[in-house]
């Protein structure tokens, strides 16, 4: 008997992981697979596409299950997933994540938010949503994101069998890394217990999300006149909050001496300053705040405040927005 419930028409159950470089979405992929292939001998791939390959950019992994007897022949990105993994919710901002989802497909978002804020967020009015707080298990645990997204993936794959990734987590820490052996199986096993789920029926018919394939925003017959290129690499309309790997600077105006050091290492000019007068009536800039949407959390202005006037602070929904000092180009 079939130890897959879900298959496409080739056979497959697949699962894509929308990611950020960093977070570990391809390792998790690939353990997913691993621990599919030889713990449960099913037939098993996996790759990713890692776009610019940097870390904080967009990074997809894809995972296909099929029956010992099925042959992969498809390597192909996968369009219809019956899972997608989200691993820093902010992607949605800048990236289709569910695209393709099948009616009866499940979405597991990285997330402290309720169901509701997610759902409104992403636009997703029905089917099952997972929720797992894998960045604050990780911070518990001193582990990483995938490992609790990893546990949460298990517990939605229900034909996978969790002792068979606590195995491969043992083969794959045990030589080099002995002691991260224990703190990542308690983390697999928080996010394998600690995930919610919230399911709304699909209506009768419905046929899922439409795949979209990402085309580019301009080409030989969109472009202005002259080629000029108004958005891509145009930092006035970048939205990096996506880079964030949950921490962010929060900024205390009050003990702040505005000396710059932070905006002369901030690779972005996150800083946001305004012209006034020192108490000797001198001209003198004064900072006002930091506009998040450039900030990507590389925290080095953290490192080089030396009043301590900027601090590492988890990112909690709503707080970047809330806080953000946005510059004002004329
Ligand atoms: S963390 Fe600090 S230095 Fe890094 S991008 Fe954000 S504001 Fe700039
Ligand atoms: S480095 Fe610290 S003290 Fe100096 S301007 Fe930036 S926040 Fe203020």
């Amino acid at each position: 008997m079939s130890i897959l419930t879900k298959k496409n028409e080739l056979g497959f159950f697949e699962i894509r992981l929308e990611s950020i470089g960093g977070m570990g979405a391809n390792l998790a992929g690939k353990m997913l697979a691993e621990s599919g292939v030889l713990g449960l001998g099913l037939n098993g791939s996996c790759f990713s596409s890692y776009g610019s390959e940097k870390k904080g950019s967009p990074v997809k992994s894809f995972v296909r299950f099929c029956e010992p007897d099925v042959d992969i022949r498809d390597h192909s990105p996968i369009e219809e997933p019956n899972v997608i993994g989200l691993f820093h919710e902010a992607l949605y901002k800048t990236v289709n994540v569910l695209s393709g989802l099948k009616p009866d497909g499940i979405l597991l978002v990285n997330s402290t938010r309720s169901f509701e804020e997610i759902r409104k967020d992403l636009n997703f009015p029905y089917g099952t949503l997972a929720v797992i707080d894998a960045m604050g298990i990780a911070i518990d645990e001193h582990t990483k994101v995938n490992t609790s997204m990893l546990g949460a993936l298990f517990r939605i794959c229900d034909f996978m069998d969790p002792d068979s990734m606590r195995e491969v987590i043992r083969h794959t820490f045990h030589k080099k890394y002995p002691h991260l052996v224990e703190p990542n199986i308690r983390t697999f096993d928080r996010g394998y217990q600690e995930v919610r789920f919230q399911t709304i029926e699909a209506p009768k018919g419905a046929t899922g999300i439409r795949f979209e394939r990402p085309q580019p925003l301009l080409g030989y017959e969109t472009q202005p006149l002259g080629g000029i290129i108004r958005t891509q690499g145009n930092s006035v309309l970048k939205d990096l909050s996506g880079s964030r790997q949950g921490f962010l600077p929060e900024l205390n105006l009050d003990t702040c001496i505005d000396c710059a050091n932070c905006d002369a290492v901030c690779p972005d000019l996150c800083f946001v300053w305004e012209s006034g007068e020192d108490k000797k009536g001198r001209p003198q800039m004064f900072l006002r705040g930091i506009d998040y949407q450039y900030c990507k959390g590389c925290l080095k202005c953290v490192e080089i405040c030396p009043t301590g006037s900027l601090t590492v602070r988890r990112e909690e929904a709503g707080y970047a927005d809330s806080h953000r000092v946005a510059h004002v180009f004329n």
